[in-house]
């Protein structure tokens, strides 16, 4: 199959889908191509023995880790991708989090724009999203031009109480950040199956419903599904990319276009591009650098399920609160994390953990805990990267850094949870799967020899392609961060020559 489009973006999640949509309001003729379907509505939906027991929207792939371990990625590969069935937490970084911050375990690098320059997209990228909240409530938010699109999810009476004894132990609980249709008329039930699930009702802010859609709907975009691009190459010269070439169900498809965007993932866009070497780009197409892969982060998480026998927790949706007051100071004047309240924790999603409990007692431990995710800056390294072995399997090899930050926050997070009544605490601790958040292998800059893409995301080395999706991050925050990948992308087809 032979396709041409002005401009082809691969993958449709929170990167490949805002840039689709940008690019189809411009009125360029947008060809979007994702490897995965549209996934379906049905029961199954908001099943936890589906969705985490049986692993129902996740493909089949496993990946291998720096010791050549087989494992199965957090990766869903799906028309809006990872945002089907993420938990919808969408703040913005803080300032600090663009410029270069000294760390417990090294420097977290400068980006190559500010907090500044991407402040208006941050506007319109929550207003794309319908994202919920307010300000003043926490110490470390950064300025914004106007309000929040929509007044913050009101906390349940549990987490509301919560709050309270959070407050009289001198910390500042605030309202998450969050994007579900809850306007007027809007289709968000609140129901207790929102972070972790496919919504059952197209409630959630994914990019499925928000971007792709939408784009569709200017009439501008071609949605291509069950495609995944293999490779792309270039002209003689190897300056421009001429053609994404890859596999449907009816065989080879090639694409030619006047412009790419890669958009496939942190990992699967560094994949690609290392699958793209050829004899100009004998390393791997724009890797000039050497950097193409390298940077891997996916931030230090934990879950803490936190156990008062006293309280029972009969809250439904639960993630509306956070706890951000370590963000810039964790104790010794470094920056420490956040912890966030997560979706509530049914008993038959703690069989993972504990396969051997009787469901009684696991159903019993849920309806009276509260469970968070603590989170901390991952530092970029050049030795943690993807790449991929001989038969072109993906490799991600990782030594987490910024550890000592991450485990000072869990403690703090730990007393201070002891202090406001549970007196059981239980930490998950994120390994190599865990890695939802995943970015820095494309990482943007303003010197060639050190970055993959400049300030917008365009190659250094190949003057059409750009690559927008988590990859670009020089450094991972310790926030979520899909709000910061659409507010780029928004930023990229407003001010480069990619929509011109
Ligand atoms: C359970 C979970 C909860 C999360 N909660 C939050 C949250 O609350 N807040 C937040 O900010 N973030 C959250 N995240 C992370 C968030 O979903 C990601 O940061 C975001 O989706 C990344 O966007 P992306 O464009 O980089 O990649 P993705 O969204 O993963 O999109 C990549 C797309 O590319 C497609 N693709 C890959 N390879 C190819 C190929 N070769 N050819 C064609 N198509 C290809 C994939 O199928 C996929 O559709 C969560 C993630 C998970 C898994």
């Amino acid at each position: 199959m032979n396709i041409t489009a002005d401009c082809v973006v691969i993958g449709s999640g929170m990167g490949g889908g805002m840039t689709a949509l940008a690019l189809a309001r411009r009125g360029l003729d947008v060809l979007l191509v994702e490897r995965g379907e549209r996934l379906r509505r049905e029961p199954q939906n908001w099943s936890p023995e589906a969705v985490f027991l049986k692993r129902r929207y996740k493909p089949a792939e496993t990946w291998l880790d720096g010791r050549g371990r087989e494992y199965k990625p957090g990766v869903h590969y799906v028309v809006g991708g990872s945002t089907k069935v993420y938990g919808a937490s969408l703040p913005r970084f803080r300032e600090s989090d663009f410029e270069a911050t000294e760390h417990d375990d090294g420097l977290s690098p400068a980006w190559p724009f500010r907090y500044a320059d991407l402040e208006p997209y941050y506007a319109a990228a929550e207003a794309q999203l319908n994202v919920h909240g307010t300000t003043g409530q926490d110490p470390t938010e950064p300025w914004r031009s106007g309000p929040y699109p929509f007044p913050a999810m009101e906390h349940e009476p549990y987490v509301a109480d919560l709050a309270e004894r959070l407050r009289a132990q001198g910390v500042s609980p605030a309202a998450n950040a969050m994007g579900v249709d809850l306007r007027p008329g809007g289709l968000c039930i609140r129901c207790g199956t929102c972070d972790g699930f496919p919504c059952l009702l197209g409630a959630k802010s994914d990019a499925e419903t928000c971007a792709v859609d939408p784009a569709l709907a200017t009439g501008n975009l071609r949605l291509l599904t069950g495609v995944r691009i293999d490779r792309l190459e270039t002209d003689p010269s190897g300056a421009r990319v001429v053609a994404a070439v890859g596999v449907g169900d009816e065989g080879e498809v090639r694409i030619t276009a006047a412009k790419f965007v890669v958009s496939a993932g942190a990992v699967n866009s560094a994949a690609l591009l290392l699958r793209s070497a050829d004899g100009k780009h004998p390393a791997g197409l724009a890797n000039s650098s050497g950097r193409v892969g390298r940077n891997y982060m996916m931030h230090n998480n934990a879950h803490i399920a936190a156990f008062d026998a006293t309280r029972r927790n009969d809250v439904v949706f639960q993630k509306t609160l956070s706890v951000n007051d370590w963000y810039h100071d964790g104790g010794d004047g470094k920056p420490g994390g956040v912890m966030q309240l997560v979706g509530k924790v049914q008993g038959s999603m703690m069989r993972l953990e504990a396969p051997y409990a009787p469901r009684f007692a696991l159903d019993g431990f849920a309806a009276r805990s509260v469970e968070w995710l603590v989170m901390s800056e991952d530092l970029p390294s050049p030795d943690n990267r993807v790449t991929l072995d001989a038969s072109g399997r993906i490799v991600t090899q990782r030594t987490a850094l910024g550890v000592a930050a991450h485990r000072r926050t869990m403690r703090t997070a730990k007393r201070l949870l002891h202090r406001v009544g549970y007196q059981i605490i239980g930490t998950q601790w994120f390994g190599i799967e865990m890695n939802s958040h995943m970015c820095g292998t494309v990482v943007a800059g303003e010197d060639p020899s050190r970055s993959v893409l400049d300030g917008h995301c365009r190659a250094h080395d190949v003057e059409n392609l750009w690559v927008i999706d988590g990859g670009f991050f020089p450094s991972s925050a310790a926030m979520n961060p899909a709000l910061t990948i659409a507010a780029q992308a928004l930023r990229v087809v407003a001010e480069s020559d990619l929509a011109a």
